[in-house]
């Protein structure tokens, strides 16, 4: 900074939360964020109507104000996946007993004023406090007043309040105002992706990949795909049709997926489908229309994999049985 030509170093112990008082955060979600879960959308760092994470890139929707911890479709919160205090504190407030349903326009009202739906406030000091939104309905296992240790058991992963998928919200907020623990010091530009951060141990930002793929025999709505209802497990010599499926986040244009069926007498069908546009959360399937007398018996084998300029950014592979 400079004043009547001469200059000054600013040498105040200014805004560094994470270097000023140690508050370090760890996972909210008991699961592999590299396989069996995966964030899909983070801080929205942009102030304009346009929402970008904190890479510059497009996981994250205007005004979003935590990170959301996903499960890869809905029949995964049948089981049960923990969600954890990202540090120590004490519980400031808890709600339950909210369904847990796909948010629309239709059932907005419905949660209007507890958009968090079955969530869990702690305070940990020092004006941080985080809050998990989305809890399974009656999954809440702490209560307010009550101290938890970093890593404690809250409740299980669900879809309550405003959630279109199923997954844990993370807020974190620094006397009242949302920290990107991504991102604590608000220092990071496009430029300069920096690695500041909140996290002991940091998640791998993934900008962008497979959620799931399957096997069916037609095209399957999204809404089955989102369900986990998609995926046929066998299908017989008869099936109209046998199509591969993939479940992609994060995708952007030119992204290209690849879908390929391999069978017992060898290659079914493979393409490469070029994506047009960034979408949160898309599908896409190819598929061979039944012919003759059926297909063979016996092990197909399909692969989906998202390839974005040069880079593999996500693979699949899946097995079905035809007999
Ligand atoms: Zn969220």
């Amino acid at each position: 900074m400079k004043l009547n030509g001469a200059v000054f170093i600013l040498a105040l112990p200014f805004a560094s939360p994470a270097l000023a008082e140690g508050f370090l955060l760890s996972s909210p979600i008991d699961c592999d964020l590299t396989s069996d879960c995966y964030i899909q959308q983070y801080v929205d760092s942009n102030p304009s109507p346009a929402a970008s994470d904190f890479t510059c890139s497009t996981l994250s929707y205007d005004g979003h104000k935590g990170t959301d911890f996903a499960l890869p479709n809905r029949s995964e919160i049948a089981r049960n996946v923990r969600v954890l205090a990202s540090a120590a504190g004490r519980v400031k407030g808890v709600r339950d007993g909210m369904a847990d349903v796909s948010y629309s326009d239709e059932t907005a009202d419905k949660v209007a004023g507890r958009e968090c739906g079955n969530g869990v406030i702690i305070d940990h000091g020092d004006g941080w406090e985080t809050q998990y939104c989305h809890l399974k309905n009656g999954s809440v296992v702490v209560k307010p007043g009550q101290d938890v240790w970093q890593g404690q058991e809250l409740g299980f992963v669900g879809q309550s309040g405003k959630a279109a998928f199923p997954h844990v919200h993370l807020s974190v907020r620094k006397d009242g105002k949302t920290v990107d623990p991504f991102d604590p010091d608000g220092t990071t530009t496009c430029a300069t992706p920096g690695d500041s951060s909140l996290w002991q141990t940091r998640p791998a930002y993934r900008a962008g990949g497979l959620i799931g793929a399957g096997f069916s025999q037609g095209v399957p709505d999204f809404d089955a795909i989102k369900a986990g209802t998609a995926d046929a497990k066998t299908l017989s010599p008869d099936a109209p049709a046998l199509v591969i499926w993939g479940y992609l986040f994060g995708s952007q244009p030119d992204d290209v997926v690849n879908l390929s069926i391999t069978g017992p007498d060898g290659m079914v069908i493979a393409d490469d489908v070029t994506l047009t546009k960034a979408q949160a959360q898309s599908f896409r399937a190819i598929g061979k229309k039944r012919r003759g007398k059926g297909w063979a018996t016996g092990t197909y084998t399909g692969t989906v994999t998202l390839i974005r300029g040069p880079q593999i950014l996500s693979q699949k592979t899946v097995e079905i049985d035809i007999r």
